[in-house]
């Protein structure tokens, strides 16, 4: 989606609201491509007093295997984005300022960068999750296993001691 910026930049209090679907499924992370329906974007571009602002809120279901225990996890994430746009650069302006110079904003690409930053670098099915047996391989979410967990040498003296 791009959006004209000119008549917003013309005109103080306009504003342009936005509400659509885009697809993000290209994304790879880790070899897979974990969006796999279309995310929803939904916001503003306004000028308020001169300033133009665009907000957008991204809400996307993210779909992959647990780090910890390979179980398919599906996700729900939200994220609220918001960048200060400007025509030109001056001395005043802050890093997150955009330059939208030709005054016209691709919207898609600018919401695949902002979520391309966002998306979690670790995914785990819970906080809690157990991972998986080092020595059988079993989900130990689900079941537990009889494996001898491999003692520290440090407590073994103490063991032994107490037996
Ligand atoms: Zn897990
Ligand atoms: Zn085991």
């Amino acid at each position: 989606m791009i959006i004209e910026l000119e008549s917003i930049f013309n005109n103080d209090g306009s504003s342009y609201p936005f509400d659509y679907e885009l697809s993000l499924a290209h994304i790879e992370v880790s070899g897979a491509q974990p969006i796999k329906t279309p995310v929803s974007v939904k916001g503003c571009v306004k000028n308020n007093t001169g300033i133009v602002t665009l907000d957008a809120t991204v809400k996307l279901q993210y779909s992959a295997q647990c780090d910890r225990c390979a179980e398919e996890t599906e996700k729900t994430y939200e994220y609220e984005f918001s960048h200060n746009l400007i025509a030109s650069l001056s001395n005043e302006d802050n890093d997150d300022s955009l330059l939208v110079s030709d005054m016209r904003l691709d919207l898609d690409e600018l919401i695949e960068e902002d979520v391309n930053l966002e998306l979690p670098t670790k995914f785990l099915c819970s906080e809690e999750c157990k991972g998986v047996c080092s020595m059988c391989g079993k989900n130990l979410n689900k079941d537990q296993c009889d494996c001898k967990k491999p003692i520290d040498p440090r407590l073994e003296g103490l063991l032994q001691f107490l037996e």
